[in-house]
């Protein structure tokens, strides 16, 4: 069994604030906190889930005053004792009230121990504790809602749905072996073929949205689009804020797509960089343009470059054209431009011809000045705080852990398969069935056991 000692951590960051807040937890944190803590009542007598004012006490020296938060074992977040103390003061009083309660036998928590402790308690399974690490790192408050996702069990519920499903037919397969007067096998094949195909299927699902060594954080999928020229990839720099895109005077040098992530304000943009949409003979170029027409598709919103310097062409109209049902922001860009020593600060033919295509967002800008850009982020949040603009709703694979239990499932369902077309008898194909099982299992901290199995088993199958 599992016994722990009592820690504390600071809840809030150590830098300037205007409460601090630190956690104690653990089975003397009750009886810790209530040697420093004076209030109406003693925190042991207060009922759980409450909160009571006081002052925090250094011998006869009120440290600071103090509102504390009990929570009693089991329901909290760690399982174990709990309790909250909020300080009115900054670092200072937050570090003195640490080093008071580390005088008293409070150990500082390692990092992430609070959430290794609910892991252990079997308040959250391994993939809800990897998916609250990556809460408290989360960058942007997107991937925190991927994280967010993780955490309510969305992986977890794919994981556990996909190996019921090979468990069931392991199942079937063990329960006709032991029983062939009442299970019969004849079919069984294409049965099994079908089921783990599917199996397959989502496992490719899960697994094309990892990327090794990295936390993946999709964000609003933002195509870019215009005809060469129009200032795309200097666009793109500029809401990144680096030079990462190759930008180039040659008409038509982006020859793929490109994908970088911009944070607007808490809202991740997946910004996807097209290679000028035209008709094309040029082969290589071809590959690009229709990699475009597909990002299009795939877009949450699309982001239609025209230069402003100039008149709307044939192109600019094709690609126009292709863009109806997507959700559009159109910038007029190089507003910068002087013609005839004039300042293109509208175009107002260019914003007619869009108006007219159901354009209902045009923007100036200028990607090489910024002009415009600003604006542009204004939009954008707008637009997500207006529900205008979602993300889609998939579950992400943010660990490499993950992954490679994701390939060693898929490689032992490939075996399946192979052995499925190959005619081997059902008892072989058990052993890769289970391999695969075994492997989902580690995702959510489950090995396999073989009483475990053995009892699942029989409810499948030998209780009908
Ligand atoms: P893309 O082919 O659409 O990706 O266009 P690029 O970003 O490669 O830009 C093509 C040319 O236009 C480059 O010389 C850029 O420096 C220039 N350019 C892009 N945006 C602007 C702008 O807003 N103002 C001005 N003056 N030049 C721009």
């Amino acid at each position: 069994m599992y016994k722990s000692d009592t820690i504390c951590a600071v809840a809030t960051g150590l830098g300037k604030s205007a409460i601090g807040i630190i956690r104690v937890s653990g089975p003397e944190a009750i009886s810790i906190c209530d040697g420093i803590f004076v209030g109406k009542k003693s925190i042991s007598e207060m009922e759980t889930f409450t909160a009571a004012f006081g002052r925090i006490m250094d011998g006869d020296t009120v440290v600071d005053e103090a509102i504390v938060l009990v929570m009693k074992g089991k329901h909290t977040y760690t399982t174990e004792d709990t309790v909250e103390i909020d300080l009115h003061g900054g670092s200072y009083v937050v570090r003195r009230v640490l080093e008071l309660l580390i005088n008293k036998g409070v150990r500082l928590a390692e990092p992430g121990e609070f959430t290794k402790r609910a892991f252990l308690g079997g308040r959250i399974d391994m993939t809800e504790a990897e998916a609250v690490m990556d809460v408290i790192n989360a960058e942007t408050e997107r991937s925190l809602g991927t994280s967010m996702k993780q955490l309510s069990g969305k992986l977890r519920e794919e994981v556990v749905s996909l190996r019921e499903k090979i468990l069931y037919n392991t199942a079937y397969i063990e329960s006709a072996l032991d029983d062939p007067e009442n299970y019969s096998l004849d079919g069984f094949g294409e049965k099994l073929r079908a089921d783990i195909d599917e199996v397959l299927m989502r496992i490719n699902k899960l697994l094309s949205t990892s990327e090794e060594g990295r936390v993946i954080r999709e964000g609003i999928k933002t195509a870019i689009v215009g005809r060469p020229n129009v200032g795309k990839s200097s666009m793109l720099n500029y809401l990144l804020g680096e030079n990462r895109a190759i930008v180039t005077e040659v008409e038509g040098t982006t020859r793929d797509t490109l994908e970088e992530y911009a944070d607007i304000g808490g809202i991740l943009l997946k910004l996807i960089d097209t290679a000028g949409i035209r008709d094309t003979s040029d082969v290589v170029e071809k590959i690009g343009v229709d990699k475009a027409k597909e990002t299009i598709e795939d877009a949450d919103l699309v982001l239609l470059l025209l230069d402003g310097s100039q008149e709307m062409r044939d192109e600019d109209r094709d690609i126009l054209n292709s863009l109806e049902g997507r959700k559009v922001i159109a910038l007029i860009n190089k507003i910068d431009i002087n013609i005839e020593g004039t300042e293109v600060s509208e175009n107002k033919e260019l914003e007619k011809e869009l108006s007219g295509k159901g354009i209902d967002h045009i923007l100036y800008t200028s990607a090489k000045t910024g002009q415009g850009v600003e604006e542009l982020k204004d939009l954008v949040k707008e637009m997500f705080l207006n529900q205008e603009l979602d993300y889609n709703d998939q579950i992400f694979i943010t660990r490499s852990r993950h992954k490679s239990c994701l390939i060693r499932a898929k490689d032992s369902l490939d075996k399946v398969m192979e052995g499925i077309d190959a005619g081997v008898g059902e008892d072989f194909l058990t052993i890769d069935l289970m391999d695969a099982y075994e492997a989902l299992g580690e995702i959510i901290g489950e090995a396999l056991e073989d009483d475990l199995a053995n009892k699942i088993f029989e409810e499948f199958c030998m209780g009908k």
